[in-house]
């Protein structure tokens, strides 16, 4: 079984690629973006494929996700924008930037606000962020102050491609939706190149185009989302076929203190980890960008809040699980989504 998942400092996949995912005829290409590893599996077309040519572009074009949207680069356009600390400034930023800050915009909007790009300095208050702080539980004072500066209501959007902010101290993090952004990146690239059957894989986040080279849809597992398991134990597989998927979760990036569980994801309105005994979100959308910034507010909002979300929208689908105190799973998930389980 290929697994997604690699090791150390790297952040995990919450997904799996099932055994026949890949055929031996297929091209194969992977390396490393955004702290994390990225797979491709293209099936070839009768059609010759330069193909060191091929993974030098996808690296480039990577790299200018990175160069752009990286709280963890100081050089990047975000790091540059998050230090500007002047209300009322027209700040220009790449076209990029702008595409994922007006879908932000949106996610923000239709998810009351759970989706929220400002909450980077909680983020690092909680030990979670680009800022090296030990993770540990946050003092009451420091979580009110970070909360008064956060909100992406603060940041106007000035076309064609300027952001504004309205307040001073505002910072923005799209941690939650850049590899969803890179896997649309790459997977419009491949498209550009002829490619009509491939999956792009970043971190877990996933675009499967078209089919298999056996004919079947693309076939990913939601991890089992416990925090004992092995990284490529499967929950649920799906097929996909000209969909993405991404899965944000609360088993792989937390820490313990007192007994209690604290994850990455925070609750915008509490600026404090998510509780609500949601442990994994899977969205699967059009697109990876969207699919992304979903399955991180699902796991603020909870599995009814985010199927009614899905439910309302064209083309998306959730499944959410659960888990008590006992450790019992529970899934939830939106109208449609069982039709693709396999
Ligand atoms: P993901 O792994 O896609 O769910 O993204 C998690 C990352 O998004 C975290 O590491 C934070 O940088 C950021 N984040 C945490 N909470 C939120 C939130 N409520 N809205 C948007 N981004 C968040
Ligand atoms: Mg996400």
């Amino acid at each position: 079984m290929k697994t997604l998942i690699t090791t150390g400092m790297t952040l995990l996949a919450f997904c799996v690629l099932v055994p026949a995912t890949t055929a031996a005829r297929d091209l194969l290409l992977s390396g490393r973006t955004m702290g994390t590893s990225y797979h491709i599996t293209i099936v070839r077309s009768e059609a010759a494929v330069d193909q060191q040519a091929l993974h030098a572009d996808i690296d480039r074009c990577l790299k200018t996700v990175n160069v752009s949207m990286s709280t963890y680069d100081p050089d990047s356009e975000i790091s540059h924008f998050n230090r500007l600390k002047v209300v009322g400034q027209r700040f220009a930023v790449s076209t990029d930037f702008y595409t994922v800050m007006t879908l932000s915009v949106w996610l923000h909007r239709i998810t009351d606000g759970a989706w929220d790009g400002t909450v980077g300095p909680l983020v690092n208050l909680w030990g979670f962020g680009s800022s090296k702080k030990t993770p540990a539980v946050a003092d009451d004072d420091a979580i009110s102050d970070l909360l008064a500066n956060t909100g992406f209501q603060w940041i106007r959007l000035d076309p064609p491609a300027s952001l504004i902010k309205e307040k001073a101290a505002i910072e923005v993090d799209l941690g939650s939706v850049a590899k969803g952004f890179g896997v649309d990146k790459v997977s419009a690239l491949l498209r550009g190149r002829g490619f009509h059957d491939f999956l792009v894989e970043i971190g877990g986040e996933v675009y499967a185009a078209g089919v298999r080279s056996d004919g079947a849809p693309w076939r990913v597992g939601i991890n089992l989302p416990n925090r004992g398991a092995a990284p490529d134990a499967v929950y649920k597989v799906v097929a996909l076929s000209d969909q993405a998927m991404a899965t944000s979760g609360d088993y792989r990036r937390f820490f313990k203190e007192g007994g209690k569980v604290y994850s990455h994801i925070i609750d915008p309105r509490t600026g404090r980890p998510v509780d609500n005994g949601t442990v994994s979100v899977s969205v699967i959308a059009a697109n990876c960008m969207l699919a992304d910034g979903l399955a991180t507010a699902g796991m603020v909002m909870g599995p009814q809040a985010i199927a009614s979300l899905a439910d309302s929208l064209p083309e998306v689908d959730c499944l959410s699980i659960t888990s008590n105190e006992d450790g019992i799973l529970h899934s939830f998930s939106s109208g449609g989504f069982s039709r693709f389980l396999q």
